[in-house]
């Protein structure tokens, strides 16, 4: 079920780890706050200058997702963002000491099962939705990314890498809180043999097989998969995080093919910049109704 006002965290959460592109090490601290504040992060490192969590400020995207402000980068937010849109988290403060963020296990996950053991906090103010009035497209060579009207918040995803276990697609309908069993724990992963490239690049100084998934020619190179669609399954991940920088969360479908964090955000600039495809709207309280269905089924069993 679909929470119709604003959530925060119940109590603050820490984290530490490395940074998967910078290997930096990293504290992270999430904190409640106050219904309308959003997702703020917070440079602890420097005089705790903030940056919101919204479209105008990403930053280059590449291999992962950062924003920036007056020069200021945070790093990697995918995760920790998909992780709050998941689980219908609004409005916190998160603090770190470095510029990227952990990538802890490669997933989700510890975030969720963080927030699920500190609790979520209902406010006393309606969630903004932003809602898709008609279609904004990104088409670039054979990716694709679409969002389209929709009753809910779904996506559709499908990768097809030269690889037969890279050719999978998943869709998940968000209103149905399936993030959580069928999202989080899908990890990040990567090609053996784009290995060197990507160092020489600055990139995945801290991977390693605790926290990404390695595949090579042959396979996944370090112990067993999740999900056996566990790489489609984390793509939508990061898309989920990606669209958060919408600002709102998206009362939509959305549909991706073989896309990566440039067409995710590429997709929240031109569906902010076009005013004409989407409002914000709130949604009223779900009628609590007790439909006779369960007593029903039950009855043949008590004749
Ligand atoms: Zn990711």
């Amino acid at each position: 079920m679909q929470a119709q006002l604003e959530q925060t965290i119940a109590g603050s959460i820490s984290f530490s780890g490395i940074g998967l592109h910078s290997g930096a090490p990293v504290h992270l601290r999430l904190l409640p706050a106050p219904a309308g504040t959003g997702i703020v992060f917070r440079r602890t490192d420097l005089d705790n200058f903030e940056i919101q969590a919204i479209g105008r400020n990403v930053a280059k995207v590449s291999y992962a997702t950062s924003l920036m402000r007056q020069g200021v980068l945070i790093s990697t937010t995918e995760h920790l963002l998909s992780a709050c849109i998941g689980t219908g988290i609004d409005n916190v403060i998160v603090e770190l000491d470095n510029l990227e963020l952990p990538i802890l296990d490669g997933s989700a996950l510890p975030y969720v099962e963080a927030f699920q053991s500190v609790g979520i906090k209902v406010q006393r103010r309606r969630r903004e939705y932003l809602r898709i009035l008609r279609k904004v497209e990104v088409r670039e060579n054979d990716k694709f990314i679409g969002v389209y009207p929709g009753d809910g918040y779904s996506i559709t995803y499908e990768i097809n890498f030269p690889a037969p276990i890279l050719r999978q697609d998943f869709t998940v309908d968000l209103a149905a809180d399936a993030y959580g069993a069928e999202i989080a724990a899908a990890r990040t992963f990567g090609f053996r043999e784009d290995e060197r490239m990507l160092r020489d690049m600055g990139l995945i100084r801290g991977a390693s097989p605790e926290n990404a998934i390695i595949l090579s020619r042959n396979g996944v190179q370090n112990g067993n998969l999740r999900f056996p669609d566990e790489f489609v399954r984390h793509k939508v991940l990061d898309l989920i995080g990606d669209l958060a920088l919408a600002g709102h969360r998206i009362f939509g479908r959305v549909v991706a093919e073989r896309a990566g964090h440039a067409m995710h955000t590429a997709l929240v600039s031109r569906l902010l910049a076009d005013r004409s495809a989407w409002d914000l709207i709130t949604l009223p309280q779900l009628e609590v109704t007790r439909r006779p269905a369960r007593a029903a089924r039950l009855s043949p069993v008590q004749v």
